[in-house]
């Protein structure tokens, strides 16, 4: 039984004494046990955020990573880094690093690839632009991303990784694709996920969707079939509005 996630993406959004106060206010919430809790903060909060999200329950991740080891590549933050704060999970290809930081689905896979090594879990988002869509290209753009993007990885580390649909139409505009159309997607990616491994990978992996979520639409979506959590940028960043996400 794969159980229910919830993601906040904060992207460039709170200094460490505002991810201190998002957390000491998110304390006052009864959260709900039965789904695990993570929360992406920017790298400068990362150990403000693990040290008070450690008594309630919520995990820490980071929302990028080098796929270098160390050495020099000024401004890049490594999984040593990362694992060495206490971070857990990290979110990888986000459609924001793929638009404006140009990173192509080789260079996501190598990342992919070095944060299952650290024992890092990385959540890897996917999803297809407007055009690919009304273009009724949507499947083959999100095929060719599971294609490229797991690339050389093997069955047993493939389970490890957290698959986030995230239609870029989605994200940050208001617009939420309706439950149905992201259940239908989140299904094509556990097929093409049985294509590519097996069963036992399909019926493990867990799938997110983000774009647009908030409280007011959380219950629908997490209730639609193949849909296992959510990848959450702005209704992340209130505690009220993330502890009413996780309740959903
Ligand atoms: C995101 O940044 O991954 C995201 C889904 O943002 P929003 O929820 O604001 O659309």
């Amino acid at each position: 039984m794969r159980k229910k996630l919830i993601a906040g993406n904060w992207k460039m959004n709170k200094t460490a004494n505002e991810t201190k106060e998002f957390f000491e206010e998110l304390k006052k919430y009864d959260l709900n046990k039965d789904v695990n809790m993570v929360i992406c903060p920017p790298f400068s909060s990362l150990d403000r955020a693990v040290n008070a999200a450690k008594d309630i329950g919520v995990a820490i991740g980071a929302q990028n990573m080098s796929d270098q080891e160390s050495g020099a590549f000024t401004g890049e933050i490594s999984a040593n880094m990362l694992l060495d704060l206490g971070v857990e999970y990290v979110i990888l290809g986000h459609s924001e690093r793929r638009e404006i930081f140009n990173e192509q689905d080789g260079y996501i896979n190598s990342k992919v690839r070095y944060a299952i090594e650290k024992n890092l879990i990385p959540i890897l988002c996917i999803g297809e632009t407007l055009e690919e869509r009304e273009a009724d290209g949507h499947f083959d753009k999100v095929k060719s991303q599971i294609e490229k993007d797991f690339e050389n990885i093997s069955a047993e580390d493939a389970i490890k990784v957290i698959i986030a649909y995230e239609p870029i139409w989605a994200i940050g505009t208001g617009k939420t694709a309706t439950a149905k159309d992201a259940s239908e997607m989140c299904h094509f990616i556990r097929e093409e996920i049985k294509k590519m491994y097996n069963d036992e990978v399909a019926n493990n992996i867990s799938i997110l969707y983000g774009g647009s979520v908030k409280p007011a639409n959380v219950n629908e979506l997490m209730n639609a079939p193949d849909i296992d959590g959510a990848l959450v940028g702005g209704a992340s960043l209130k505690a009220e509005d993330y502890s009413k996400l996780v309740n959903f």
